[in-house]
């Protein structure tokens, strides 16, 4: 029997912790979720998990067949989610997705792997402000995960199954996890998005410069819509930024988030007023059906993203003056998908814990 420490309590750290429950009831003795921030806090924009669209629209690349793996595990598991647990926050909606006539065509439209695909007729296109000869546009069944709904959902699943939780200080090393709970657990789990290199630092400094910040914008307001949008490479002529982008993805309890931007290594706090009017225009302009949208809040989020992707590993740690080291498996630098990524990349973490936790049973890959 093992004792497990889960660091962070976002969504990477929580659908870690509940898949290691459900996967190694016999195996794991105790398992406790350490963090600073918890579902329900929002006074810290480096805590990302709060602050996300969140939708599925997978990222990765064509050739990117681990990230497409963690994206159809996700997908798959949103889909169960929707329809037999709507309670977890997790609601189904069509997304409409406009892209240049240059850009690839997804993997999941590719491969024919997302439900309900269409194409955008000209038309449509038309209504948006968008050039059919420049753009093109396609839907699919997706989801809006809630956020702080869908993470007190997980929460409590966790600890029905026996999971408990603590708040702590922000830990300035990873082997502090030690010290902080008075043994030395047999398993780390080490979820803490864009702090992960700063706690790594004296065993791995270039993971410091590998993880870094990408700043989003967000507007929520009042209006429904009964589906997502998203714009990518807007056009010319609103004079946009080149790292803005139209999203709207309704809320499952009304109203909708507007953005964004990808803001790369920008670390600040800032709203930036001027791109809140840029959003705005963007949104009014290519979704008549919002014309007279009215804001009601606004905030920026740091994605928690890393150089080379995601990184999910086991490695070990050397603690001072114990003999055992740390084991510790990594669940961090998911940027912008940590939501639509997140039950593959657990899975993940599972097929690593099977080699460490006292298992005798067969473990299916993915
Ligand atoms: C504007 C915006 C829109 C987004 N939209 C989407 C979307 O549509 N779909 C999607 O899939 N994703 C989206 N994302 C990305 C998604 O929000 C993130 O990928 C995800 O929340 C990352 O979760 P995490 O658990 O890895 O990190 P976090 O949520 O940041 O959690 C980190 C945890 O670690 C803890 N921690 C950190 N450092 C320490 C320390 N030193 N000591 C103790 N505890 C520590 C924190 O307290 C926290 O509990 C969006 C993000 C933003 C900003």
């Amino acid at each position: 029997m093992s004792k497990v420490v889960v660091l962070g309590a976002g969504v990477s750290a929580l659908t870690s912790a509940l898949l290691l429950l459900e996967k190694f009831p016999t195996e794991i003795e105790k398992l406790t979720i350490l963090a600073s921030e918890w579902p329900g806090d929002y006074h810290a924009h480096d805590f990302t998990s709060p602050w996300a669209g969140a939708n599925w629209a997978s990222f990765a690349k064509n050739d990117d067949l681990e990230q497409i793996k963690r994206d159809k595990v996700t997908y798959l598991r949103l889909t169960e989610l929707a329809k037999d647990e709507p309670e977890s926050g997790v609601k189904p909606y069509i997304l409409k997705r406009c892209v240049p006539r240059s850009s690839e065509k997804p993997w999941y439209i590719e491969e024919k792997f997302v439900k309900n695909i269409k194409t955008l007729s000209e038309q449509e296109l038309r209504f948006r402000n968008l050039d059919p000869e420049l753009y093109y546009g396609y839907e699919f069944s997706s989801f809006t995960i809630t956020p702080t709904v869908y993470n007190t959902y997980l929460l409590s699943k966790i600890r029905k199954l026996g999971g408990s939780v603590q708040r702590i200080p922000r830990l300035d090393l990873i082997t502090d996890v030690v010290s902080t709970i008075g043994y030395v657990p047999e398993l780390v789990v080490n979820a803490t998005g864009v702090n992960a290199g700063k706690l790594l630092r004296c065993w791995e400094p270039e993971e410091l410069e590998r993880v870094h910040p990408v700043k989003g914008q967000i507007l929520q307001i009042y209006e429904d819509l009964p589906y997502q949008v998203m714009v990518e490479e807007l056009p010319e002529e609103l004079n946009c930024r080149a790292d803005q982008f139209l999203n709207i993805f309704p809320r499952a309890e009304g109203g909708c988030i507007v953005g964004g931007i990808f803001k790369k290594g920008d670390w600040s706090n800032t709203i930036d007023e001027k791109l809140n009017e840029s959003i705005l225009r963007v949104c009014r302009y290519h979704v008549p059906e919002l014309k007279s949208a009215t804001i009601y809040n606004t905030y920026v989020a740091l994605r928690p993203a890393r150089e080379g992707g995601v990184r999910i590993a086991l490695s070990t740690y050397a603690i001072e003056d114990i003999s055992r080291p740390l084991k510790v498996i990594h669940n961090y630098g998911i940027g912008g998908a940590g939501y639509q990524s997140s039950y593959g990349s657990a899975w993940e973490v599972c097929e690593l814990a099977a080699e460490v936790l006292d298992t005798r049973k067969k473990w299916a890959k993915l």
